[in-house]
């Protein structure tokens, strides 16, 4: 009798055991890759800053931060007659973060053609080939990632495919995301309250950047989930800008708190999800969004949205513009 109840009790013990150390650590962890695309510079300057002061500036954060290796999608025209803006590129992978493909001068898919199209993404390689050093090659990481600009991967299936078999020839894989709250609205408007020495817009600019970056990134993990029926790991769309290093550690606080671990992308896209081929002509959109529209799952109410007239006014130059 006490020996029964004896071997009962272990396994009640270890199972509260159990119990309680997983509620201790709480519900697994989102993993999430930060993405930054247009580098080198995403919006405009504020006067008197540079391109590479962004690169320098926003490497330290991520450094700070432990962030692991998060690549930047580059567009290598923005160099022509450009030092500055090379020099930004090279402190990028110098801190040990990888750079790919965004086309050579982010070209609109929907207004060009497959073969313009397949051009720019050819000619944006030099640029690449030299800034990627070879440890970076030969280990984990390569350029060979191609990130659509706008998200516009074909506006007809004829479109869309042929660029899909031309990235799969020369060793592409597309850098999807999940996550997209708008946050490329703020860099140029951060640079002009910048200029202008507005504390009080920049004030609004933190407090709105990360209520959007709240309200979108709960709504798109919701709707993931409608879309593959559990919990994916998330690619996130930044962009490289003048508010990026400022603004950055309040994102990180915010994605510790919404239950992010923040991964490689390689670590995020190894996830299964980043195989399927939604294989619809679209406008844009995230790979959520096209994978809905393919098995024509409604979208849920409350979708968010920038205050983007604001955005676009902010610290401008008001009725001195209309002169
Ligand atoms: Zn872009």
């Amino acid at each position: 009798m006490a020996r029964t109840r004896k071997i009962g009790a272990v396994p009640v013990f270890l199972a509260m055991l159990v119990a309680g150390s997983a509620l201790a650590a709480g519900p697994a962890k989102l993993k999430v890759a930060l993405t930054f695309d247009d580098l080198p510079l995403n919006g405009t300057l504020s006067q008197g800053a540079k391109q590479s002061d962004y690169a320098r500036d926003t490497v330290a954060v991520l450094k700070k931060h432990r962030i692991p290796p998060s690549y930047g999608f580059i567009n290598a025209k923005k160099l022509e007659r450009n030092p500055d803006a090379a020099l930004g590129l090279k402190i990028w992978v110098d801190a040990g973060h990888p750079l790919a493909n965004h086309t050579y001068d982010h070209l609109d898919f929907i207004k060009n053609s497959v073969e313009q199209f397949q051009r720019e993404i050819v000619r944006n390689e030099p640029v690449l080939e030299l800034l990627m050093p070879p440890e970076f090659a030969m280990g984990q990481f390569n350029w060979r990632w191609f990130r659509y600009p706008y998200l516009h991967e074909g506006d007809t299936l004829e479109k869309r495919r042929a660029v899909r078999v031309f990235l799969a020839t020369n060793g592409y894989r597309i850098a999807q995301t999940t996550l997209d709250f708008g946050d490329y609205f703020y860099n140029s408007a951060h640079a002009r309250c910048v200029t202008k020495q507005d504390a009080e817009s920049i004030r609004w600019l933190r407090e709105s950047y990360l209520a959007d970056a709240r309200a979108f990134m709960r709504y798109q993990v919701k709707l993931s989930r409608d879309a593959f029926g559990r919990d994916i790991n998330h690619v996130l769309l930044l962009h490289l800008g003048s508010f990026s290093s400022h603004i950055l550690p309040d994102l990180f606080k915010l994605l510790k708190e919404e239950n992010f671990e923040i991964v490689t992308l390689e670590e995020a896209q190894s996830d299964p999800i980043y195989d399927i081929d939604p294989d619809v002509a679209d406008r844009g959109g995230t790979l959520t969004d096209l994978v809905m529209k393919s098995k024509n799952i409604p979208w849920p109410p409350g979708e968010p949205s920038n205050p983007s007239e604001r955005l676009l006014a902010i610290c401008g130059d008001g009725p001195l513009d209309s002169h």
